[in-house]
């Protein structure tokens, strides 16, 4: 293959960043659905495995598809390298595995995704790693967390499903001052419109499930980051913990990635509209996205995300008490004929989902009134559809709540 030209822009990595091509010249990257390799002799079968030569051996340990797709994400990324797992928490997992150990402290927001929550604050809690919980969008409350064996502060931003915005900036500076490491999750926004390397960011953590492959097909995940943290801290890990993606989900999320630019784009600018519109209707109470000025971190979000939002928006629907909103969320649920009822996000077609008894159901109601998600809230992942038509569906549901 001809050697790429630097600074290209995302849409242009998205089509042509990949692992060198196979003797026959395929010009769309090849599936390597295999599990083994045949090595031409057993010398270089020894190098191979003591690691004094390149060459795959064995696909939990590599795959030129999984290659392509980690070399492709990491240049859109502005990062350095990228390691493929087989969802976003197995990439979470093999982040902490590589990173913590018992003693070390991690501080992580109140309002990261809830696997998240669970995995870092109980499982890593029973191997001795301990975690402080604070507030997304108060710099203060993360610094005033800082103690002398905080190892990593982990963000997400936008939050699902709020979509509040912390200063990754900020964070990073805050990380090494005290001599830890900045992780980032970019699943709502993707480097397509945030690059958090590029803010600071030491680590950037990827639900290839959502936006990625951005089709709602396969469950994928990735790290991104320096080639040294990944050939010394995660690769080896990786290796003997074996949260490997599957050849085939990596070329469905590396076929994903070369519309990714296109379809953040249109998928922002529809959310926008909605969000807009949705601000206007008198059922609707609130809305929360970062693309609208009553967001309350419009500024911030607007100069860390590229001028955009992104694909997803909540609003709560107007109610005088708890039940009733409920029962209204549920009717809105229940009639929309355009956008399907699912708790996933990021995928062409229009998903809603109910986070109160969804996606954070397991929380206690106290801690869902702390992390503001009511009864009435309803999560709306925006897709590829005419915004005409969305607007009509959701019209016409709220029109009919009794
Ligand atoms: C979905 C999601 C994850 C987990 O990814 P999976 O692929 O479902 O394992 C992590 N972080 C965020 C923000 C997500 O939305």
């Amino acid at each position: 293959m001809k050697k790429l030209p630097d600074n290209l822009h995302l849409d242009t990595l998205a089509v042509h960043v990949a692992a060198a091509k196979s003797q026959f010249g395929e010009n769309s990257e090849a599936l390597f659905l295999t599990s083994g390799y045949v090595q031409p002799d057993a010398e270089t079968a020894a190098r191979r495995f003591a690691g004094d030569e390149e060459g795959y051996t064995y696909s939990r340990l590599g795959n030129p598809t999984v290659t392509s797709l980690e070399l492709r994400l990491a240049a859109l990324e502005g990062a350095e390298a990228a390691i493929a797992t087989s969802t976003g928490m197995s990439a979470i997992l093999l982040m902490c595995m590589g990173l913590l150990k018992s003693g070390d402290h991690v501080i992580c927001s109140h309002s990261m995704f809830g696997s998240t929550i669970k995995l870092i604050g109980t499982e890593f809690a029973k191997f001795g790693v301990q975690c402080s919980f604070v507030s997304q969008t108060n710099v203060i409350e993360w610094k005033e967390a800082i103690r002398p064996n905080t190892r990593l502060l982990f963000a997400e931003t936008p939050t699902n499903p709020l979509t509040d915005v912390c200063d990754i900036r900020a964070l990073a500076d805050i990380a090494h001052n005290a001599g830890a490491l900045l992780a980032v999750d970019n699943c709502f926004c993707t480097p397509a419109l945030q690059k958090p390397i590029q803010l600071g960011a030491d680590l950037i953590v990827h639900s290839g499930t959502k936006h990625l492959d951005g089709q709602g097909r396969v469950m994928a995940g990735a790290l991104c980051g320096t080639q040294k943290l990944m050939d010394e801290v995660l690769l080896p890990v990786m290796r003997s913990a074996g949260m490997t993606l599957s050849p085939f989900n990596a070329w469905v999320v590396l076929k994903g990635l070369e519309t990714l630019g296109i379809r953040m784009e249109a998928q922002s600018e529809r959310a926008l509209q909605m969000a807009r519109w949705l601000e206007s209707q008198s059922q609707v109470a609130r809305v929360y996205y970062p693309g609208l000025q009553s967001h309350a971190q419009h500024e911030l979000a607007m100069a860390q995300q590229s001028g955009k939002g992104g694909a997803v928006l909540s609003f709560e629907v107007r109610a005088a008490s708890p039940e009733e909103a409920r029962r209204r969320a549920f009717h809105v649920l229940d009639s929309v004929n355009t956008m399907a009822l699912c708790t996933n996000l990021g995928d062409v077609k229009s998903l809603v989902s109910h986070p109160a008894s969804t996606s954070h159901g397991r929380l206690t109601e106290a801690q869902r009134k702390l992390a503001g998600i009511g009864q009435g809230l309803i999560r709306l992942s925006v897709g590829l559809e005419h915004v005409d038509d969305l607007k009509a569906d959701l019209a016409r549901c709220l029109a009919s709540i009794s």
